[in-house]
């Protein structure tokens, strides 16, 4: 009998394997993963170089990142979160380094430094590592045992304590529920998105601070597939505001994929089709725009409106919004109508654009749903309803915006398992 079988060796089930390990050492722990290569997610994270945590911030901030387990986070986040995350890590010799946003990476700005040293820690401490081994099934044994089987094709394990953590698994979602957990229906979190619209074609690379609002369904379509518009947009999870990068296939940067992180499930409830209000000029209050355009007009009455742009806005997206509100190159400021100022201050501060669906946003992606977070106690990581089995990483309904949280959600869940399967191993131990 095993102490410990840990499900999937990525983050969350290296960091719980480690950290039982070192609070308990001696326990027998073994980690089982049905890919060739362990940790293939960490590899690839971050473009190559792994975003590994956030900044150290005060609890409640640190979970304000999370569109879903935010509040769940809360109370962990004191106990186990960036700071220690990244004393961890220094620990094992990754010199980290945080950069102007936040994140933090390795200095070798390569995930092989993180991967050397989950690896390496996990050798030093015995834990044995099960490649090619996808578990197929989990059972509980019945009392006086109180312990877990599980099957994969070609063995069968028998454990006292069981972390799961397989990252987003529809199979393993499946014996969870048969188990008595309630899975939210996964649906892709961080995506980009979709428009052809040819205010934009040619402008990839450009980019401006915005504000992004999406703009209500038609009338009777405000429930799609059960979700509310009102319901997601009075939650403020339809409005955000930051830098947008214009791609060609559409709309990226850090602003958008908060919005498609936020309004994750209303955007899945609408198929990716929708209509987003870019406002592009966000200094700029309501109704303050136009007056500043009367005001260049006034000024700068013979310069052309292409060429005498009056914001710090790219230019190439100045002309081809002027474009979209009728102006063409040759029009001198003093040549437009009050109509024309008008549809230029709409397009600048209120450009429309229909989204046709995402793209996947290939430095992180995240599933959002998963095991219920009602079915967890947050202290422990346990499940409430199969006690001795801890759950960790994305296989939760926990999801949040780029910058390295989604890792920390790994770290901070495994963590607290750990600590929790470290004091049960303990207790089974002097009881025997
Ligand atoms: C391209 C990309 C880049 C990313 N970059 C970042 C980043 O820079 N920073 C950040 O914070 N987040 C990033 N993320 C998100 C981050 O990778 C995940 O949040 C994190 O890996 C979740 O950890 P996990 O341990 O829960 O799951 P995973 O890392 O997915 O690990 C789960 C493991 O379980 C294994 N497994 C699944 N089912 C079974 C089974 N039945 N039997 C045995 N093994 C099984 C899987 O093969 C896998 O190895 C990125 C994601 C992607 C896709």
């Amino acid at each position: 009998m095993l102490d410990l079988v840990v499900i999937g060796g990525g983050a969350a089930g290296f960091y719980g394997a480690i950290h039982t390990g070192r609070q308990n050492p001696g326990s027998s722990i073994l980690i089982l993963e049905q890919n060739k290569e362990v940790l293939s997610k960490v590899r690839i994270s971050g473009g190559g170089r792994c975003n590994v945590t956030h900044r150290p911030l005060e609890a409640r901030e640190l979970a304000s990142h999370y569109p879903r387990g935010g509040r769940e986070l809360l109370g962990p986040f004191h106990t186990h979160a960036s700071l220690e995350t990244m004393a961890f890590f220094e620990s094992l010799g990754v010199a980290l380094k945080t950069e102007a946003d936040g994140r933090v990476f390795p200095v070798s700005d390569s995930s092989e430094s993180v991967i050397g040293a989950l690896r390496g820690e996990a050798r030093r401490l015995g834990i044995g590592i099960q490649t090619g081994s996808r578990v197929t099934e989990i059972a509980g044994a019945p009392e006086p045992e109180n312990s877990w089987i599980i099957h994969t094709a070609d063995h069968t394990y028998r454990a006292r304590c069981l972390l799961v953590c397989p990252g987003s698994s529809s199979h393993i979602w499946r014996i969870l529920r048969n188990l008595g957990h309630r899975i939210v229906p996964p649906v892709p979190s961080l995506f980009t998105f979709r428009t052809d619209d040819p205010r934009l074609s040619d402008l990839q690379g450009i980019s401006a601070e915005a504000r992004l609002e999406v703009l209500a369904p038609g009338p009777g379509e405000e429930l799609v597939a059960g979700v509310s518009f009102r319901k997601a947009q009075r939650s403020g999870q339809l409005l955000t505001e930051g830098p947008v990068l214009i791609t060609h296939w559409g709309l990226s940067g850090p602003a958008v994929l908060r919005l498609s992180a936020w309004g994750a499930r209303y955007f899945a409830a609408c198929g990716y089709r929708f209509k987003v209000r870019v406002n592009w000029m966000p200094e700029y209050h309501q109704g303050a725009l136009r007056p500043f355009l009367a005001s260049v007009r006034e000024s700068d009455p013979k310069k052309t409106v292409w060429r005498s742009r009056a914001t710090t806005l790219p230019a190439r997206l100045w002309t081809r919004l002027a474009e979209g509100a009728g102006i063409g190159p040759e029009a001198r400021w003093a040549e437009i109508s009050s109509a024309g100022l008008e549809r230029f201050s709409e397009q600048l501060s209120g450009s429309v654009f229909q989204v046709n669906g995402k793209s996947t946003f290939k430095e992180e992606f995240v599933t959002a749903g998963g095991v219920s977070l009602k079915d967890i106690h947050f202290k422990t990581f346990e499940s409430k309803k199969c006690p001795g089995l801890f759950l960790a990483g994305e296989v939760l309904d926990i999801d949040a915006v780029t910058g390295g949280f989604n890792f920390q959600n790994a770290w901070t869940g495994a963590f607290l398992a750990a600590g929790a399967i470290a004091s049960r191993l303990r207790a089974q131990e002097s009881a025997r």
